[in-house]
Order: C-alpha cells, then sequence, then structure tokens
C-alpha cells in the first residue's frame, strides 16, 4: 500500500524504455496517448506512403506491471507532486520521469506553421501526395490544398513541387524518400546552410550523390525567411512550391518550462549527472526533453540514439540495479536515402567524425538492422 508511485509521461524511445524496466513492483504508471509506440525515426517512411509496423506500447510493456493510461498531460503541479490530464483525471506522484520528447520548431517564420507540414503530419502529406497523383498527371502543377484543409477527394490537384525545408537528417531523409517514393513529383531540400554538412567529407558527397540522382534540387544557403501558399522566400531568392514539409529543428515538449521546471533557453530540462532535475530532484527528464552533458562526450543532440540509452539507464536507477551517473559514447551515424541506399557514418564516441563511410546497400542494411534493434532495446 505504501508503495511508492513512479508515474511516467510519455512513451516515446526514452519514456517506454525506463517504463519496461522500472515496472517490476506494478508501481509505475505510464501516461501517453497512443496505442502504437509513436516511431518517429521511421515518420519519414510514413511522409512518402510506406507501410511502417508500429509495435503496440501494451506489447512492449507485457509482462513488465506497467499500467498504462491512454490520455495527455496537460499541467503538472510539481508543489503538489501531481499530474493533470486531459481526461480530466489527476495522478499523484513520488517519482516523476518526464520524457515527453520534443516537435516541430517553426523559428517564428511567418507563414511556416499556416502553410508548411510538420513532419509529425507525416500520414496526411502522404494521403496529400496520393490524392494528388489519383488526380492526374504531373505536367500541371495544381491547387495548393493548405494544410488542415479536410476535402480530399475530387481534388483538382496534380502533383507539382515539394520542398522539404531543413538539411539535417531528417529532411534529407524526408527529401530521399520522397523522391524515390514519388517520381512524378519535382523534390527539392532548402537550408539555410549546407545539406549534410557536417558529415565526412564522403558521407557528405554520398549524401549529394544519391540526393542528385533522385532528382532531388539541392538548395543550400538559402535560409527560409516566409512560407506561403505558393512556396518559400528564401535569403537566395523564392522557391515555388506546391507542398511544403517542415524539418528544420525541434523544440522540447513545453510543459516543463511552463510548470517551472529548472530548463535552458530553449527550454530542455538541466539535469545533473544521474538525469535529475537540478530545481525539483524527485523529477528526473530523459530523451530530447532534457539536455544532458557527459564528461569526455559532451552535450547530447536530440535523437533516439542518446534517448533510448537514457531510458534504459533510468529504469535501473528507479530499480535499484545502479547509482552510478549516466554513461554515454557514440558509435555511428546512419541515414536511410530511400529504400535502396544508405549512409552508416564511423564517428568517434563525442560525435566528431571518422573519414570511414558505409554506402549502398551496406549503408542501407546497416540502418536497417538498426531500426530493428531500437524495437527490441526497448524491452
Ligand atoms: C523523421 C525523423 C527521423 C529521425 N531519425 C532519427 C535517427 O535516425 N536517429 C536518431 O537518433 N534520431 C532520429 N530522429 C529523432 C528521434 O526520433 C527523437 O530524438 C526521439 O524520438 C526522441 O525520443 P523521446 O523519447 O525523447 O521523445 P518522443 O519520441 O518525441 O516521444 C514523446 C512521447 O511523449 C508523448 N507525449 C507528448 N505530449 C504528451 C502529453 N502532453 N502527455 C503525455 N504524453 C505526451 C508522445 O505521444 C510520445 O509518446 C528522427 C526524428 C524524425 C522526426
Amino acid at each position: 500500500m505504501n508503495e511508492k508511485q513512479i508515474v511516467i509521461l510519455g512513451a516515446g524511445y526514452a519514456g517506454l524504455a525506463a517504463a519496461a524496466r522500472a515496472g517490476k513492483r506494478g508501481r509505475v504508471t505510464l501516461i501517453a496517448p497512443e496505442s502504437r509506440i509513436l516511431h518517429r525515426i521511421r515518420q519519414h517512411e510514413t511522409t512518402a506512403g510506406l507501410p511502417v509496423t508500429r509495435p503496440a506500447v501494451a506489447e512492449v510493456l507485457r509482462g513488465r506491471g506497467v499500467r498504462h493510461v491512454r490520455a495527455r498531460a496537460t499541467e503538472l503541479d510539481l508543489g503538489g507532486r501531481k499530474v493533470l490530464l486531459d481526461n480530466g483525471d489527476t495522478v499523484a506522484y513520488d517519482t516523476l520521469v518526464y520524457a515527453l520528447g520534443s516537435r516541430t520548431s517553426w523559428h517564428g517564420v511567418p507563414g511556416a506553421e499556416e502553410h508548411a507540414y510538420p513532419v509529425e503530419r507525416a500520414a496526411e502529406v502522404a494521403e496529400r501526395l496520393r490524392a494528388a497523383e489519383r488526380a492526374g498527371s504531373a505536367e500541371r502543377p495544381g491547387t495548393v490544398e493548405r494544410p488542415g484543409t479536410a476535402e480530399r477527394a475530387g481534388s483538382t490537384e496534380r502533383p507539382g513541387t515539394v520542398a522539404v525545408v531543413g538539411g539535417g537528417a531528417t529532411g534529407i531523409e524526408l527529401a530521399a524518400e520522397l523522391a524515390e517514393a514519388h517520381p512524378r513529383w519535382t523534390v527539392r531540400i532548402v537550408t539555410g546552410d549546407r545539406v549534410g554538412g557536417w558529415f565526412s567529407t564522403k558521407g557528405h558527397d554520398h549524401v549529394h550523390r544519391v540526393l542528385r540522382g533522385l532528382g532531388v534540387g539541392i538548395h543550400e544557403q538559402s535560409a527560409v525567411t516566409a512560407v506561403d501558399a505558393e512556396g518559400l522566400t528564401t535569403t537566395a531568392g523564392r522557391i515555388p512550391a506546391d507542398l511544403v514539409v517542415w524539418a528544420a529543428s525541434m523544440e522540447p515538449h513545453p510543459l516543463a518550462a511552463r510548470a517551472g521546471l529548472a530548463v535552458t533557453p530553449a527550454g530542455q530540462a538541466v539535469v545533473d549527472d544521474h538525469l535529475r532535475s537540478v530545481s525539483h530532484p524527485e523529477v528526473y527528464v530523459i530523451g530530447d526533453a532534457a539536455e544532458v552533458t557527459v564528461p569526455g562526450t559532451g552535450t547530447l543532440r536530440m535523437g533516439c540514439a542518446t534517448a533510448l540509452p537514457q531510458g534504459q539507464y533510468l529504469g535501473k536507477v528507479l530499480t535499484g540495479r545502479t547509482d552510478k551517473p549516466f554513461a554515454f559514447r557514440y558509435t555511428a551515424q546512419c541515414l536511410s536515402l530511400g529504400r535502396r541506399e544508405g549512409l552508416f557514418q564511423f564517428i568517434h564516441g563525442d560525435d566528431s567524425m571518422r573519414p570511414t563511410v558505409l554506402t549502398g546497400l551496406a549503408g542501407r542494411l546497416a540502418k536497417a538492422a538498426i531500426l530493428k534493434s531500437v524495437v527490441l532495446s526497448l524491452r
């Protein structure tokens, strides 16, 4: 009866990995709206209309003694140690694990939120592309249907140009996938700096070669300053587009800052070497929601690659299996570039590049193996 109540917010890679390990004694409640994991690292495939298997949360948690409440947290009462949910309930905790992840950041670019699709709306983009292709040929770019408007059937849309904003890993994977799956569309990737500019020379060149081979137009040094119904305004001029997908960057979920948890200027929670909030030690923050700095490795980037080990580590902390500080070294960076190509970039433990890469089928298979291992590692 007097068992301590652990409440975990979010069933992403971090939250789910923590829950699967911490729920040994039936005192863990996981709060997240979805019945199947979001599986964000495959959202570019969903965007391109490819079938993606998303494991059920219940399956990952089977036999782990975790109660899953399918709801959203709307407020945190840090003083009263309770979470308010969108179904009207309140859940009390002794220990809170905050793992609400991140979401698309619009950077205050005028028109972006109204006229561009965030990657979170992957399924809508896929439907929009399908509707346009059902409606006719690629010859005539058609009317732009603004995100959020419902009518799809009978649309006069024709395939035209899709612009992917963002030259990071998400933008690259999206552009490659869209170009391969929808060859009748013109795909452009648009970024303020360089596309894949952080990779080794071999890695960077491979990304560009594959994108060009798929017919993707590459627009570098073209920071987007506005989005409208006809396309993008950039620092290098206009780029017409019928459909814009925004993959420029992510920002942490705002609930932590709103509740009064100590956060960085970017909104990530400030945590100690055990991933505990520095302002509220009964709250752990993991995944994209936290700014985690590891001695010798540096401040971790947002990513499944960093979120998953944090969840695994915290599961051990919460069940008393470790009291060591969180340790982490990088091993590789990996991209899918459509269904036939990939890039496996070898890196140092601090995320800096090695010159070596795997490309072609080897790169593709390496990425496929990582995707599989992510799902297996959740348990
Ligand atoms: C297309 C794409 C490809 C990517 N590829 C890679 C890759 O190859 N490698 C890599 O390392 N990273 C990749 N990433 C980044 C990676 O997906 C994220 O960094 C990772 O998902 C963060 O995990 P997380 O557990 O912190 O949060 P998330 O995965 O964002 O999960 C957040 C959880 O919180 C839940 N939630 C949100 N709001 C509420 C609320 N109010 N109440 C309750 N629950 C809530 C969500 O439903 C979800 O369950 C990619 C991202 C995208 C978009």
